[in-house]
């Protein structure tokens, strides 16, 4: 019997053998569960992130930590819910332009913990975690840093409704800036050449980094509206200019894995692909659709908060469709297990190891996703059932639309239910049929968790309100 030397028995490229493995995080913003073909939808064709999914493992109950962009990113890049971070807020629901918080420095993010590792880092897109040092992401364990540090509807200049400046192309009408580290190298930032410019410029550092272990944090600023896409894109999709923008992520999905397998590192980088929120109802066709989840941005149902996810790492992931749940503050956890990088034990993680699903080895500890909208707990899963403590009108359900600013929210108030709502979402997804006069005795565990996790939180300052 020969002897099978690792080296013959697993094809990595060789400068990989024995390394770290990398990471590379691709975040959408605001794109829906319905929104992908591998998620079904019938309109949109997104051939590579189905490919991904085929080849990687598409997960079906992945969560993100709250259903809008700032807590959302604050809760990626800490493994920790945003409330502990004072990045909720109830008044200012994102950080603006014109705020001065940002993600403290006492926070250590994904990019920072794998950094004192020996990672090279880069984060390319939209941050959104503080615009002005030391929030921005060179401060926060990023080497380098390109894209517009807030969303792209900020800094408008023109009063003209959102659905004429779309039809026009007038990126000129948000005066956003796009970043190189801390320098502003572009205002107004083309926005049209922006998905295409962070492609590159990802392409770019996979190949910078190749001799390296790195995490590549790739942000796009779209689908959020104003829409933008290409020339090669233009009227390619079935589904509108929201279809091109999601045919040219998919295309940029594409590039990425390409570039992966070109230059060998394929076998050795866990590739993630989700979206920080759901869609944006306001904005009607130029948001996209939850499928067949209740709910969009802004909101606790599902729909607000369950993102299309998909994880590629070849030869390494079991392969198939993953009905556990996932969040990304999962994310950061799995990093420092799968790096042999020691999870910080001095704070409170919401994050859990999820990597034995990844290997198909096991489950991870995680068995409850909180909903948070700004500072409080909406509604919590547990396994199969949730329970709505509190519900609200997500954004676009109200009679304003286009011309309303869209993060303000008018004649919207929460309404607490007494008793409490319950639904089984796996078999009722869409949160149709209320079963909470059938089992009170979930309802009152759910609410002993509810109590518990409420006594973990210690008061911080609010980086939403400085
Ligand atoms: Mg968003």
């Amino acid at each position: 019997m020969g002897i099978t030397t690792p080296a013959a028995a697993k094809p990595y490229n060789k400068t990989q053998v024995n390394r770290q493995p990398n990471f590379i995080v691709i975040f959408a913003d605001d794109l829906g569960y319905g929104d992908l073909g591998v998620f079904g939808n019938p309109n949109i064709k997104t051939p590579n992130l189905d490919k991904m999914a085929f080849e990687g493992q598409k997960w079906t109950s992945f969560y993100v930590a709250a259903p809008v962009c700032t807590p959302s990113r604050a809760g990626l890049m800490t493994g920790r819910l945003p409330v502990r971070s004072g990045m909720c807020s109830d008044k200012r629901r994102v950080l603006f332009p014109d705020s001065n918080g940002g993600l403290p420095q006492t926070e250590l993010t994904i990019a920072r913990i794998l950094s004192d590792n020996g990672y090279k880092t880069a984060a390319i897109g939209k941050w959104h975690l503080g615009h002005k040092s030391p929030y921005l992401p060179t401060d926060h364990g990023f080497d380098s840093y390109f894209g517009i540090p807030y969303s792209n509807d900020m800094d408008k200049v023109e009063k003209t409704e959102y659905i004429t400046l779309a039809e026009n192309e007038r990126f000129e009408a948000y005066n956003v800036p796009l970043m190189r580290d801390k320098k502003i190298v572009e205002r107004p930032a083309d926005q049209r050449t922006l998905t295409k410019r962070y492609t590159e410029e990802a392409v770019k550092k996979i190949r910078e980094l190749k001799d390296d272990h790195f995490f590549i944090y790739l942000a796009h600023n779209l689908p959020h509206i104003p829409l933008f896409r290409s020339e090669d894109f233009k009227n390619t999709s079935l589904a509108g200019i929201y279809g091109d923008v999601i045919e040219e992520i998919d295309w940029s999905v594409g590039q990425i894995l390409e570039t992966l397998k070109k230059e060998g590192l394929a076998e050795n980088t866990l590739v993630i692909f989700t979206s920080d929120n759901g869609p944006w109802h306001t904005y009607k066709t130029h948001g996209g659709s939850a499928g067949l989840l209740r709910g969009a941005k802004g909101g606790t149902f599902e729909g607000g908060m369950r993102e299309p996810t998909v994880f590629w790492w070849p030869g390494k992931l079991k392969q198939g469709v993953i009905t556990d749940m996932g969040t990304t503050m999962d994310l950061l956890p799995t990093f420092c297990s799968l790096s042999g990088t020691e999870l910080p034990g001095d704070r409170i993680y919401d994050g859990y190891d999820i990597s034995p699903i990844l290997f198909g080895k096991g489950k991870s500890e995680r068995d409850v996703v909180f909903y948070y909208r700004g500072l409080k707990v909406f509604a919590i899963r547990k396994g199969d059932y949730k329970v709505h403590f509190i519900t609200q009108l997500e954004y676009g359900r109200r009679t304003a639309h286009f011309i309303t600013d869209p993060e303000v929210e008018i004649n919207n108030t929460p309404t607490v239910q007494n008793p409490p709502v319950l639904y089984n979402l796996s078999t009722d997804p869409s949160e149709k049929y209320n079963i909470a006069g059938e089992h009170p005795e979930i309802i009152e565990e759910i609410e002993a968790i509810l109590e518990q996790h409420l006594s973990t939180l210690e008061p911080v300052e609010n980086q939403l309100e400085k």
